[in-house]
């Protein structure tokens, strides 16, 4: 009903705003109003401003709780638009009749709209739903209350037999249906296509809000002003109290949606801090153990060849005596790095321990293992290490082993393990492999 043509998400979107003022659906507010405009006046010619009997006050009351109940609308995302103006259009039809009942709801949905300028929203997008609501509110408003009276139905209502009861469902239906029309139509305009459909929620408020309205128009006709204040200060706590809830329960998915994403945030990060190292964010021992494993499954089921690494910093204690452990760390970062611009994508790097690397390098035989470290060790020899401290010099040693039937994932680092400590025995900044190894009668290679 009321301001759902501008509350909706889709309301507020940047390009509907810049499309100015000549924007279809503001035509067809224009046409609509103009329309409203055009019956009301007809109808008040014919009937007058107020029915007979009717005091001016009754129509700064409908005006007023028109407005009242046109604030208590909203929009919420999964509910769809809630309003309850309902009550006062049916309840002023039924005390006032249907041409009072029209131009003030004409009126108050007229002034809604504009308080939003003060939330910042755009001039076209106010004036069109301030047209638009006026307009269609009018002409609901009008032509369900003309059916009801030319039906027969009672105006003013002060009880309720059957016929009534079945003539004002009948009137809610209308207004429920001319309402839909109109909005139908001016959804379809401004976002390009037909909306979704609408929500039951928001059906069952604005039928409750209709019986509701019946209930005011009773009590205004045949009590005394107080008793009618305390209905409708019973009346709105209930508005308030829906209003209230639906807001309440709007806040809390968004509070639980928030903590879920923080906590999927924080579980990633432990995750990643559970496999990788602090320092070089390379993958962690034990992340690399596993990984040797799958590799080593691979190589059992399907065959698929690989090798291994051991990459060891040389002389890596004195690097840390001589320029300070925070040297130490900014080489082992920077080695890091190497090692992965070095690496493909789908080879394995990792810290093995403090600074010794592990290299995994899936479908490579040995030699191009070998080839693939030795590039790596002149890349880490190559470096100007000045930057982090004058005269300090790095070099790496490595020990290549492929995997070979039989080897466990540690045989398989031990042959590795052996290559390096025979690249360290024969003068470091070397690479050596188990070819190199056997070949000296080192330690037997399967
Ligand atoms: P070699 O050439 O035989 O490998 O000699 P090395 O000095 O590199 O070997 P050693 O095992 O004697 O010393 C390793 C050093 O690495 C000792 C340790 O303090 C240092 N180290 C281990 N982890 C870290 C770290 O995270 N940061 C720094 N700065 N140093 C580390
Ligand atoms: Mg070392
Ligand atoms: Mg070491």
């Amino acid at each position: 009903m009321e301001e759902r043509s501008t509350t909706s998400p889709a309301a507020s979107s940047a390009p509907a705003d810049r499309r100015g003022f000549l924007r279809p659906e503001l035509l067809y507010s224009l046409l609509l109003f103009a329309a409203a405009a055009a019956f009301v006046l007809a109808s008040v010619s014919q009937w007058g401003w107020l029915p007979e009997g009717a005091g001016a006050g009754s129509a700064v009351f409908f005006l007023a709780y028109g407005l009242f109940t046109i604030s208590m609308g909203f929009s919420h995302p999964r509910l769809g638009y809630v309003s309850f103006d309902r009550v006062a259009q049916l309840a002023s039809i039924l005390v006032l009749g249907p041409v009072a009942a029209a131009w003030l709801s004409g009126l108050a949905s007229l002034l809604y709209p504009w308080q939003r300028l003060r939330r910042g929203r755009p001039l076209p997008e106010v004036l069109t739903a301030s047209l638009h609501n006026s307009g269609l509110m009018s002409l609901v408003v009008l032509l369900a209350g003309l059916a009801y009276e030319k039906l027969g139905g009672a105006i003013p209502l002060v009880s309720l037999g059957w016929r009534d009861v079945a003539l004002l469902l009948g009137v809610l239906a209308a207004m429920e249906i001319l309402n839909d029309l109109g909005m139908r139509i001016f959804l379809a305009l401004r976002d390009g296509r037909l909306p979704r459909e609408i929500s039951v929620f928001a059906f069952v408020v604005e039928w409750g809000a209709g019986l509701g309205g019946i209930l005011v128009a009773i009590i205004f006709n045949r009590m005394e002003p107080p008793v009618v204040a305390l209905l409708l200060v019973v009346l709105s706590l209930g508005m308030l109290t829906l209003t209230e809830l639906a807001r309440m329960r709007e806040g809390l998915e968004k509070l639980v949606a928030v903590r879920t994403r923080s906590l999927q945030e924080k579980s990633l990060e432990l995750e990643r801090l559970a496999t990788h190292d602090a320092l070089t964010g390379l993958h962690n021992r034990r992340s690399a153990d596993e990984c040797l494993e799958e590799r080593i499954a691979e190589f059992d089921r399907y065959g698929r060849r690989f090798s291994v690494a051991l990459v060891d910093l040389d002389d890596f204690k004195r690097i840390n005596d001589n320029h300070s452990h925070d040297a130490g760390d900014r080489v082992l970062e920077a080695v890091a790095a190497r090692l992965v611009a070095c690496c493909r994508s789908t080879d394995l790097v990792a810290r093995y321990g403090g600074e010794e690397f592990l290299l995994c390098f899936p479908g490579t035989e040995l030699a191009a293992a070998v080839e693939a470290c030795e590039k790596i060790r002149l890349e880490v020899a190559g470096v100007d290490w000045s930057e982090v401290a004058p005269g300090l010099k790095v070099t790496l040693s490595a020990g290549v082993a492929e995997m070979q039937r039989g080897l466990g994932r540690r045989g398989l680092l031990g042959t590795a393990d052996a290559a390096l400590y025979h690249a360290k025995a024969t003068g470091r900044d070397r690479v050596v492999s188990t070819a190199e190894l056997s070949g000296q009668g080192g330690p037997a290679q399967r």
